[in-house]
């Protein structure tokens, strides 16, 4: 979609033809993701327009703090664009997100051409920032200290029209000493449940039949109005959701993760078998440190009951290597939970230091050798057991969302790509003569291979069916708005009007 203003031609010249364009860079986790697709519905609804390329009259940075370097790379990037911007008088460059948030007004001293900076609070103040900047002829900086008004109430722009995020709550009232969520976030704000739900259903009503609920602590929901199982209940009524195929959240913290939600995942249809529940370490004095407040047993304890009650959950998980006073023991204690944990996947961190995060202060910090010695022992691990566990997906009959994006080698194999129920990534190969998927549509196939980080489905023409969905229809009718073409069956008697789409690939042999 392209979002370009329709309004009357002003002095000869039609609006679209002068509207800004912009760009949004993001780093960061999956929070400034969504955040991203905020700015850009905001600059949208402003009547600026997606920048084709890589020149735009507006760039904004989302940024990130958790990384020792992210100020670096920030600055260096800001580098680069200064003599863009100089050769370019109107560009205007504003920063966000959690290191603007962070570094505030040393943002604009180290880098003068910088236009506007905001920071996680006001995420919506950006179109008014840059008018301002361009009004005034003066850099703007405007941080908040607390949430102004829940970003999910803000123009969106989403990445996908199949699968969509909604944010149940934003902060963290946890300490972990290695994050700087709550430093930069602030403590828990929670929507209510019945904006969330409308939020969901209008995502439902335009196409999507995936939801990520997202949270920075997803479990802990309701602690802000004091209702214990207000997760579990938001996940049951997600189930009531019609159309809404598939339900997600991220991230849990083993500590709240408490049997309502294991209860409520395992009756509720459309909840999916999936569970990512961060470890950061198996040692149980290194979690202490962490001020992360379970311990390896409780968090075994967890998999075991969602396993009980959901037995083919794909659970992953977040490992951090080499926290500060980490011994070869500690290290052990983690090796052995992943053994036992059999994650299918797992995001591996080396530990380094997040300035502003209690951790950063602490001694005994490791050698880069030895955390980097670990981690591929890690890794190593890891990726034996989710090779192994992938291995007993093979002669399964597996249901795949289809997702627009291919694999690295899908020039070569003719595969297309998606998501098991599930997350697995399966890349399959439409059998000669099949009816090829839209992405958003799903497609049930059997697993013919399977490596440590994907699942393959070659499958016979038997053993391959295709459920063409609501959200292909989606994706069809986005198409066809960004070419300016109409979308087959929407009533205009032209069905079957080529999109200008890539053609699928199809296999011939
Ligand atoms: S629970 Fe998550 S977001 Fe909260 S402080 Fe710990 S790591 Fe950060």
């Amino acid at each position: 979609m392209s979002g370009a203003p329709t309004e009357e031609p002003v002095s000869g010249l039609s609006r679209e033809a002068t509207a800004r364009t912009y760009q949004v860079r993001t780093f960061g986790c999956q929070m400034n993701v969504h955040d991203s697709e905020r700015m850009a519905g905001m600059l949208e609804d402003a009547g600026y327009v997606p920048a084709d390329g890589d020149r735009a009259d507006v760039v904004v940075f989302n940024t990130c703090a958790v990384r020792e370097n992210a100020d670096n790379k920030l600055y260096g990037n800001l580098g680069i664009l200064a003599p863009v911007k100089a050769a370019n008088p109107g560009m205007q460059i504003a920063v966000g997100g959690c290191l603007a948030q962070k570094d505030r007004e040393t943002i604009l001293k180290k880098a003068p051409w910088v236009d506007a900076v905001f920071g996680t609070h006001n995420v919506g103040a950006l179109p008014a920032l840059l008018e301002r900047a361009r009004h005034n002829d003066e850099a703007q900086l405007e941080i908040l200290e607390s949430l102004d008004v829940f970003p999910s109430t803000l123009p969106t722009k989403r990445d996908s029209v199949y699968a969509g995020w909604v944010s149940i709550s934003v902060g963290c009232n946890n300490t972990c000493t290695f994050c700087i969520v709550p430093a930069l976030r602030g403590k828990e704000k929670d929507r209510r449940p019945g904006d969330i739900l409308a939020e969901v259903q209008a995502l439902v009503d335009d196409g999507a039949i995936e939801v990520t609920l997202l949270g920075q602590n997803v479990n802990s929901y309701g602690v802000e109005f004091g209702d214990r199982q207000a997760f579990s209940k938001l996940l049951r009524a997600c189930g009531d959701i019609e159309g809404l195929e598939r339900v997600r959240f991220t991230s849990p913290h083993p500590a709240a993760f408490t049997d309502d939600v294991i209860d409520a995942m395992a009756e509720t249809p459309n909840v999916m078998p999936q569970l990512h529940m961060p470890l950061q370490s198996g040692s149980d004095g290194i979690l202490k440190a962490m001020k992360r407040s379970y311990r390896s047993t409780k968090f075994l304890g967890i998999l075991d009951k969602v396993r009980d009650k959901i037995p083919h959950a794909a659970i992953s998980t977040d490992i951090i290597v080499g926290f500060p006073g980490e011994t070869e023991e500690d290290f052990q204690a983690t090796l052995d939970v992943v053994e036992k944990s059999r994650f299918a996947t797992a995001f591996t961190f080396q530990y380094s230091k997040r300035p502003g995060t209690p951790a950063a202060d602490l001694p005994d910090q490791l050698p880069k050798a030895v955390v980097q010695e670990r981690f591929e022992r890690l890794t190593a691990l890891q990726d034996r057991i989710a090779a192994e566990e992938n291995k007993k997906q093979l002669g399964r009959r597996v249901e795949v969302m289809v997702t627009a994006q291919s694999g690295r080698k899908a020039e070569e194999t003719h595969r297309l790509s998606g998501r098991s129920r599930d997350q697995r990534l399966v890349h399959f190969s439409v059998p000669a003569g099949a009816p090829a998927p839209r992405p958003g549509d799903l497609v049930t196939v059997t697993i013919t291979d399977a490596g440590a980080f994907h699942l393959i489905a070659d499958p016979a023409p038997g053993e391959y069916s295709l459920r063409r969905s609501r959200a292909g229809d989606a994706w069809d009718r986005s198409q066809a708005e960004s070419c300016g073409v109409p979308a087959p069956g929407t009533g205009d008697g032209r069905k079957g009007v080529s999109l200008g789409m890539p053609s699928l690939p199809v296999r011939t042999s």
